[in-house]
């Protein structure tokens, strides 16, 4: 499976699901937008096993990614799960931090795991690279394509004209030919990060219709919750706001949060027109893609007004509004349709780091032959 073919999934509900495993992590990396630690939390095997045990032929995700901390501290549990979920024909991802790779090896136990799944991803960045060395993690994915396992680069700078971005994607596409793909995000104000990165330019959308497919694809935070998408703030702080909230690996199948993600109007609604929306619907009565003067940024962003939903029931009740009933589906369904539709680097020019989005879509080494 390759990169774009992951990234193309991102907009469709339930296309996916985030799993994280662990919180620990060995390296110390400035940026960790988890803010992992060699001594963080593991989620559970066992109720993560459970819960991808519930996955059938005819409900499932249709690829379950892999992340931490470092989820290859859990290499025989990367296995295992991503061994389980094939029988139900979800494809799986692993996204790694290389801890493993200093001398360019891939231990045996990791290996299996690499081979367990249908994409690698690498994450490497200024910070990573002071823990690794790039020449090992090169060696590493080398052995990764060679073990028949397609791979990718997810690779963080500060911004557009970070030189280190313009360096460090011309040495991958020299050193794989131009074969291996690239994720290029920028550093958000996050975990480790929140206390020096500057943030992104603020969206003033003045209640425009902006869609957020993140919200697309449940998360498995580190305590097990299920959360409706991958902002950190939702993921790390409790209680979760009760229509971010989707349920708990614990007590839940997979059927039974895929259910509730397609079917709450609230979330329909954050993914059809983005959370700005229902706001400006609330303020004027009627819906509105007018001047920002008219219906004026909310303080935060998009992600802390969306997370404020409950906390004003006019705009709550104008999100549940117009989410519900079969035109709230069906806005749904066609949204996510335009926004696969759009390609992979369509909603890397939004979400990562524009210039590089076609990164994305470089040719692969190797075919998935499912
Ligand atoms: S807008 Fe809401 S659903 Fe989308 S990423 Fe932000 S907090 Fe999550």
């Amino acid at each position: 499976m390759e990169l774009a073919d992951l990234v193309g999934r991102r907009p469709v509900p339930g296309g996916g699901l985030l799993m994280t495993l662990t919180r620990r992590c060995p390296l110390r990396c400035a940026h960790c937008s988890t803010s992992s630690t060699p001594d963080g939390e593991d989620t559970g095997v066992g109720p993560l096993t459970g819960f991808v045990r519930s996955f059938t032929p005819a409900d499932r995700p249709g690829v379950v990614l892999f992340t931490g901390g470092e989820p290859l501290l859990l290499p025989a549990a990367v296995t295992a799960l991503a061994r389980e979920a094939r029988r139900a024909g979800t494809r799986s991802a692993v996204l790694s931090g290389m801890f493993f790779a200093r001398n360019g090896t891939v231990p045996a136990r990791i290996m299996e795991a690499v081979t367990a799944v249908d994409h690698f991803s690498a994450s490497l960045d200024a910070f990573h690279e002071r823990e690794v060395p790039r020449a090992g993690v090169f060696r590493a994915v080398h052995r990764v394509l060679d073990a028949g396992t397609a791979a990718s680069f997810h690779i963080t700078g500060t911004g557009p004209d970070d030189p280190y971005l313009a360096e460090v994607t011309a040495a991958v596409r020299r050193e794989f030919d131009d074969r291996v793909p690239m994720l290029v995000n920028e550093t958000r104000p996050v975990g480790r990060a929140a206390a020096w990165a500057a943030p992104r330019t603020a969206v003033v959308d003045g209640g425009r219709v902006r869609p957020c497919p993140m919200a697309a694809w449940p998360v498995v935070a580190f305590d097990g919750t299920v959360v409706a998408c991958c902002n950190q703030d939702v993921v790390d702080r409790r209680p979760v706001p009760r229509h971010l909230r989707l349920g708990h690996v614990a007590e839940d199948g997979w059927p039974q949060i895929h259910r509730r993600l397609l079917d709450s109007p609230l979330l329909r609604t954050i993914r059809t027109t983005g959370p700005s929306h229902p706001y400006a619907r609330a303020r004027h009565g009627a819906p509105t893609d007018r001047a920002p003067s008219a219906s004026p940024a909310l303080p935060g962003g998009p992600c802390a007004a969306c997370r404020a939903l409950p906390e004003h029931p006019a705009a709550a009740e104008a999100a549940g509004r117009a989410g519900s009933g079969p035109v709230g589906a069906l806005l749904d369904r066609e949204t996510a349709r335009l926004q696969a539709e759009a390609g992979p680097a369509a909603l890397l020019r939004r979400y990562g780091c524009a210039p590089y989005a076609d990164l994305v879509s470089l040719a692969p080494t190797h075919r998935a032959a499912s």
